[in-house]
C-alpha cells in the first residue's frame, strides 16, 4: 500500500498522514517507535521510487528514446550514473541512503504526467517560497503546482506518446456537438498545450542517450 500511495501526486504527504494516523490510533505507547518507523517507510519508498524512475530512464535511453526539455542533459546524466553504479546490483542500506541523497539522481515520474521532474530545489517553480527568496526546501515535486516554464523539466518519447493519446481523447471529446461552450474552450486549451509539447519535443529531438548508457 505504501508503494502505491507514495507514487501518487502528493503521496509522500498522504503516506505520512496515513501512517501517522494509523500509528497514533494503534497505541500511544508506540508513539516514538511509530514515528521512526514511519520515517523509515517514507525514506524506503522514496528510494524505491527513485530507483524505479532511474531504471526506467536508463531503459528508455537504451531503447533509443529521444530526450528534450531544459533538464534533458541532467536526465541523461542521472540515468548514466544510476546504470553505472546501481543497476542490477543489490543495494545495502548505506547505498540506498547515498542514492536517496544524491542531488544528481533526483528524478521523479508520475504515471499521468507529460514530463519527468529532475528536481533541483533552486529551480523548482512549484516552490511557493522560491519567489519570496526563502531557502529552497523541496525534496519532492509539487505536481499540483507544476509550472510548464520550469527548468527541471525533461521529456522522452514515452511522454510524447502519452501526449498523443491524450490528444486523440481530446479530439473525441471535442467532436461532441452538444458540448457546453466553456467545456469546449477548456478542452481546446488542453489540446493546444499537448500539441505544443509534441511539436517542441520533435523540434528538439536530436538528443539521445550517451554511449555510456547504451
Ligand atoms: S515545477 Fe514541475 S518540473 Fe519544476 S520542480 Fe516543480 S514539479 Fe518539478
Amino acid at each position: 500500500m505504501a508503494w502505491f500511495i507514495y507514487r501518487r501526486p502528493g503521496g509522500r504527504i498522504a503516506l505520512g498522514l496515513q501512517y501517522g494516523h494509523v500509528g497514533s490510533s494503534l497505541a500511544e505507547s508506540y508513539g516514538g517507535r511509530t514515528k521512526a518507523d514511519m520515517l523509515e517507510i517514507l525514506d524506503f519508498e522514496k528510494t524505491l521510487a527513485l530507483a524505479d524512475a532511474l531504471a526506467e530512464a536508463s531503459d528508455r535511453l537504451s531503447a533509443g528514446e529521444k530526450v528534450s526539455g531544459p533538464a534533458a542533459d541532467r536526465y541523461i546524466a542521472a540515468a548514466d550514473e544510476f546504470a553505472a553504479r546501481y543497476a542490477g546490483a543489490f543495494a545495502t542500506k548505506g547505498q540506498m541512503k547515498a542514492l536517496r541523497n544524491n542531488p544528481r539522481l533526483q528524478i521523479f515520474e508520475d504515471p499521468e504526467a507529460l514530463l519527468t521532474c529532475n528536481l533541483d530545489p533552486y529551480k523548482a517553480l512549484c516552490d511557493p517560497g522560491l519567489a519570496k527568496g526563502t531557502r529552497p526546501s523541496m525534496r519532492t515535486p509539487n505536481w499540483n503546482r507544476c509550472n510548464p516554464a520550469c527548468a527541471n523539466i525533461s521529456r522522452t518519447d514515452t511522454h510524447i506518446q502519452r501526449a498523443r493519446e491524450q490528444l486523440a481523447q481530446l479530439d473525441t471529446d471535442c467532436a461532441d456537438p452538444h458540448l457546453a461552450h466553456p467545456i469546449r474552450r477548456r478542452l481546446e486549451l488542453c489540446r493546444g498545450s499537448r500539441e505544443k509539447i509534441i511539436q517542441t519535443h520533435e523540434a528538439a529531438a536530436g538528443r539521445t542517450a550517451s554511449k555510456d548508457s547504451a
